[in-house]
């Protein structure tokens, strides 16, 4: 991963942080997660600046949280939901099911029809066996089909396991009208931390192209789903991550290449919670091998370190002790050699109690802990 040498951009923040860490120790036990509500608005908010055009669908995945769920309903969003129980859990929260997306391409027929009963009406799908599904359990579904992009570059790679060939996009459209479902557009995802602009500028040319074809066939199609993926940073010194350049590509790419009518929606999942969540642990013990300090954290990759495996993430490990670093290693509580979390951490001398805390991990983190390995529990959720 790249970096430049220029200092933290705001030693402002790390006080900040530093000091309502300090002030949750007092009232809870760790470890917890923070979800800074300001955080979410000004993600919310930095998306809808820069692409004004693009209604966010919140992916729900990324932190599934009531909380958080409801602090995004208060900001008017809509979300992204792959399955009965999140509809449910979205729902539950008092969003309409106007401005819910059920976009997974691949859904069980018991799902399909929990969505009709409810009147969640749009839907993705990549397949053929997929339509004849939702005519038999939801007729009259507003169907996107989802086309297969590149992913270069991107953290996560997702185009391996969906979207079908964009040449098959017309094909599966008209069949949907036929099946009596109604086509309305273009769904793709770039992969998740795509930091490439290219992804999203190529696969909007592709579904440009599906849109002209689909004008030449007398079928209208209105809706432009251009998914999630939108890349955060994990490190304070990270390079290469550039939202509002990013943004700005793509904004101008759909103004040259869609007639004004055409409703764009994205599905940011990371991009929205990633930067609220802090994770703050304590140490447990230490020892000294392999000629470094050992730390073992309360927290690791069974719990809310699961990113490290799931999502393929790293993060900056931070103290709040300062003063000579030294090169350490940190490790989860289980009894797996698997759960060490860093070989390679330069940070200054730590004692049983003190804190490890991670920024920008409010995504794919406490979402993918397991319930209790061995008896160890994940952090507690608490929003700011
Ligand atoms: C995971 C996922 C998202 C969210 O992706 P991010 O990279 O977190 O923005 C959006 N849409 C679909 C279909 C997904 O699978």
């Amino acid at each position: 991963m790249p970096f430049n040498l220029s200092p933290p951009k705001s030693k402002h923040d790390a006080s900040g942080v530093e000091n309502l860490i300090r002030s949750m120790m007092k009232k809870h036990r760790t470890p917890f997660m923070l979800i800074r509500r300001s955080v979410l608005e000004r993600q919310y908010q930095r998306f809808r600046k820069c692409l004004p055009e693009v209604t966010p669908y919140y992916a729900i995945k990324a932190n599934p949280h009531p909380g958080i769920i409801k602090t995004f309903i208060k900001f008017g969003a809509s979300f992204d939901v792959a399955s009965a129980a999140e509809m449910k859990e979205v729902l539950g929260a008092g969003a309409p099911p106007s401005k819910i997306i059920f976009a997974n391409t691949i859904k069980s027929a018991e799902d399909i029809s929990f969505a009709r009963k409810r009147g969640v009406r749009l839907m993705t799908f990549d397949n053929e066996p997929e339509l004849y599904k939702l005519a038999e359990h939801t007729p009259g579904a507003q169907v996107l089909v989802r086309i297969k992009v590149a992913n270069h570059g991107s953290v996560v790679e997702l185009s391996l396991k969906f979207g079908a060939d964009s040449d098959q996009g017309m094909y599966l459209l008209r069949k949907a009208k036929t099946l009596g479902l109604v086509p309305m557009g273009v769904s793709f995802h770039v992969g998740s931390q795509s930091t490439n602009v290219e992804n999203y500028l190529q696969a909007l040319e592709m579904t440009a192209g599906i849109f002209k074809e689909a004008r030449e066939n007398a079928l209208a199609l209105k809706i432009v789903d251009i998914g999630g993926g939108f890349p955060i940073q994990h490190f304070d010194n990270e390079v290469g991550v550039n939202f509002e350049r990013m943004a700005s590509q793509i904004r101008r790419e759909i103004k040259t290449l869609f007639d004004k009518n055409v409703k764009f929606i994205a599905e940011p999942g990371r991009f929205l919670v990633g930067p609220a969540g802090v994770l703050v642990t304590q140490v447990m013990g230490r020892t000294f091998r392999n000629n470094k300090n050992y730390y073992y954290l309360n927290d690791g990759v069974y719990a809310d370190f699961s990113g490290m495996v799931f999502d393929h993430c790293r993060y900056e490990f931070k103290t709040l002790r300062r003063g000579q670093k030294f090169l350490s290693a940190l490790a989860g509580p289980t009894c797996d050699s698997f759960d060490t979390l860093s070989l390679n951490e330069e940070i200054p001398e730590l004692y049983t109690g003190d804190v490890i805390y991670v920024k920008n991990i409010g995504a794919y983190s406490c979402a993918s802990a397991t319930a209790n390995f061995n008896g160890f529990a994940p952090a507690k959720l608490i929003l700011v």
